[in-house]
């Protein structure tokens, strides 16, 4: 049984591994552990503060003040018409569901010509949601 953590490969869940397979989880798993530490150790988060947002995501007013951070370290901003927001907010980073660098392994396969099919498969999603992805992109 695999660990519950947030690395996943395709091949997860599968019965029986070829021995590429294998190969290829064991090798994906240790670059993902060295990748994909907590959000708040890797810089993801330094980084996406290093875009402090122009105006608010909401109402479009720049009287927006600082207001700590969340879980993964990253700058929350309360503005004067009450919402709450953070850098990425209303961006294709938004969706913490996936990290900057999976969006960025995302986009380097899409540039890369890799199938929409290839790519659903390769993040065990839906057709559809690399589709919603990449109406999200451009
Ligand atoms: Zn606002």
């Amino acid at each position: 049984m695999r660990s519950r953590s947030r690395k996943k490969t395709p091949w997860d869940g599968m019965e029986s591994l070829t021995p590429t397979q294998e190969f290829l989880q064991k090798h994906y798993t240790e670059r993902y552990e060295a990748r994909h530490p907590a959000l708040s150790d890797t810089g993801e988060a330094a980084m996406i503060n290093s875009f402090p947002p122009a105006k608010c995501p909401y109402c479009g007013s720049a009287d927006f003040i600082r207001y700590g951070t969340d879980g993964n370290g990253i700058h929350r901003y309360r503005c004067s018409c009450g919402k709450m927001f953070r850098p990425t907010t209303g961006t294709i980073f938004d969706s913490r569901k996936i990290s900057v660098s999976e969006w960025i392994e995302y986009c380097l396969n899409i540039f890369r010509y890799v199938s929409l099919n290839a790519d659903s498969w390769n993040n065990r999603n839906a057709l559809s949601t690399s589709k919603y992805w990449l109406e999200k992109l451009f």
